[in-house]
This record gives C-alpha cells, structure tokens and sequence, in this order.
C-alpha cells in the first residue's frame, strides 16, 4: 500500500478545506475505502478523519415534519431509528437490504451516498477502465457484464451505482447538505447529487474538490405505501441486480400516485417522470403496471450478459406495484 498521511478534522468546514488539497479523501467508516486503497485502485496521499466532527452523527426531526440525517449516522443506526421504521420504511427496509450487520454498523450515510461502483474490473488494477484510469478504455464493454447499466450508459462506462439507500432517498425526493471547501453552503436535491458516465466516467458525483456531505434531509413522507424489494444473486450480502423503491397511493383500486426509483439499471437511481405520471388516476392492473414499466425502462438495451435485467426490472416493478395495491 502507498504511504499516506492521516489527519482529524474537527469540524465541517476544516474538513472541506482540508479535503480540497489534491490526492485527498475523506473516511469515515471506510467500509469501501479502504478496500479500494488495499487494491490500489485508490491510492490518497492524504486521508481526512472526519469521524470526529461533533454533531454530525445525530437524526433530528425538522419543522416541516421531515428528518435531517447527519452524515455520520451509520447505516444501522438509521435503519432502526422508530421515526424512519415508521414513517419511512421504504428508507428502513432499502438500508437493510444493504451490505452485512457488521458493514452497516460502519458505513455513514455520507459514505453510502459516495461509495463506488462494484464493476469486476474497477476493482482488478490489471485490466483497463475509463473509471479508474481515464482514457484507458471499458473493459465491460464486451467483457462480462452481468451486473452492469441498461439505461443511462456511455461508451466510455456502463457502471452502476451500487446504494440501495440512495435508490430509497431518491424515492423520497431527500435532499444533501454540504459545506464548500470556500466556505459556504449548499442544497443539492439528490438527482442532481450523482451523474450520468457520459465521457467522464471517473467522476461520480457532482460535488466539487473537497465538498463535504454533512447531512441528508427527507422531506415530510407522502401519502401511500412504502416497499423496496431488491433482487440479488443470494439472498445477503450481494448487490442489486435490479431494486425498486416505490411509494403507491391508492384506494379503491385507483393510483392516485406513484413514486418509484430504481437500483442496480443505472450509475445513479433511476426515476423516470414519464413511468409515474402513467399511473396517475390509473385502475391498478397489469395494464397500467405494463405501461409504467415500459415507459421506465424506455431506450433500456443490455450488453449482453445483462439483457435480463430489462425483463426482470418490469416484473419486479410490476410485483411491487401489485403488493402496494394488493392486486
Ligand atoms: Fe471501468 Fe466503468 Fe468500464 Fe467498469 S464499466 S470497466 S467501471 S469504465
């Protein structure tokens, strides 16, 4: 492993400023970090602890009847939290659905947002990937590529983002804080927080050089039902192949609304206006799910060893939205 400096930061705004210098990276739980620096695919000169920051670990209500979630609260920590289980579980049931008692227990909510993709080859040093090493070339592309985007790709990258929490926060429309290295604050609504590959594949967000994620507010939680169902290869302990979180208001048979994001299609959660806005006033069905399901996945096209994930994400959606209208 390359040598590196170590460093606390004892609030916000020092571990921005700390964090802006070149070849830095924050850690916290360092669940993918430091897996990442043990194969080199990471190598920081400096690290910025920002562990110790007091205040950022807390969940606190706010006067609109939302949650703010401080980033240094662990991945375990929020999914047992009462207000979260039972205002939004869709956020509960996506967290556990995520990594291992033990990993959950680490990771931050910050560090979920900012973990990186799982591609085979992002991780092996040895084999090229415009992620890792711009310019280098995909080596998924006609690889294997079983667990990679069907929607949202380039031809530089067709990674995806890894979260479930996020697919979950994206449902929920949940908005990031941040401090700016400069000074100052801002708001990034959570669809604007991660990117698209496009013809730069090694950026995976759009936060600035040292921009730091202090918390993540849920605005007050809409009407209707709340799942999230994750399809993986075992049943722990594995990413998604396709997720959805969805939240359904309907009664007597009619959506009035939906909500629904999708994990494991794309390098961010993908949430497509066009597929909720067919359900509106829609007679629950298989119909109205089908039409919702082609217009999500639209321009969807695999790589080859991922075509299925096409026809799996219209059957797991169209399950969800069964079980959330009892269909
Ligand atoms: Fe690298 Fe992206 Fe290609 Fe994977 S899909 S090899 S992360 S460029």
């Amino acid at each position: 492993m390359k040598a590196f400096s170590y460093e606390r930061a004892t609030t916000a705004q020092a571990a921005a400023a700390a964090a802006s210098r070149p070849d830095t990276k924050f850690i916290a739980g360092g669940t993918n970090l430091l897996d990442l620096m043990k194969l080199q695919v990471e190598a920081p000169a400096r690290l910025v602890d920002i562990n110790r920051i007091a205040g950022l670990d807390q969940i606190e209500a706010t006067a609109d009847g939302g949650l703010r979630i401080g980033t240094l609260v662990r991945n375990s920590d929020l999914a047992s939290d009462m207000r979260v289980r039972r205002r939004y579980p869709v956020l509960a049931r996506a967290l556990l659905a995520g990594a291992s008692p033990q990993l959950r227990n680490k990771a931050t909510t910050g560090g979920n947002l900012l973990q990186r993709t799982r591609c085979y080859y992002f991780y092996d040093p040895s084999k090229p990937c415009n992620k890792r090493q711009p310019g280098s070339g995909c080596s998924a592309i006609g690889g294997f590529n079983r667990i990679h985007a069907i929607v949202g790709a380039s031809d530089q990258c067709i990674a995806v983002h890894p979260s479930d929490m996020a697919v979950a926060m994206r449902a929920l429309d949940a908005q990031v804080e941040t401090v700016l290295p400069q000074g100052g604050r801002r708001v990034i609504p959570i669809v604007d927080l991660h990117r698209l590959p496009g013809n730069t594949p090694q950026q995976d967000t759009n936060l600035q050089p040292g921009e730091f994620i202090t918390a993540v507010s849920l605005p007050p939680p809409p009407a209707g039902v709340q799942l999230y169902r994750k399809v993986r290869d075992r049943a722990s302990y594995a990413f998604a192949l396709v997720s959805v979180a969805a939240i359904v208001d309907a009664q007597g048979g009619t959506i009035r609304r939906a909500r629904m994001a999708f994990g494991g299609l794309a390098h961010k959660p993908w949430r497509v206006p066009a597929a909720e806005d067919a359900l509106i006033n829609a007679p629950a069905g298989p119909g109205a799910f089908a039409a919702a399901a082609d217009a999500a996945l639209q321009g969807a096209h695999g790589q080859g060893h991922n075509d299925f994930k096409i026809v799996l994400a219209k059957r797991v959606l169209a399950g969800v939205l069964g079980e959330a209208t009892r269909v």
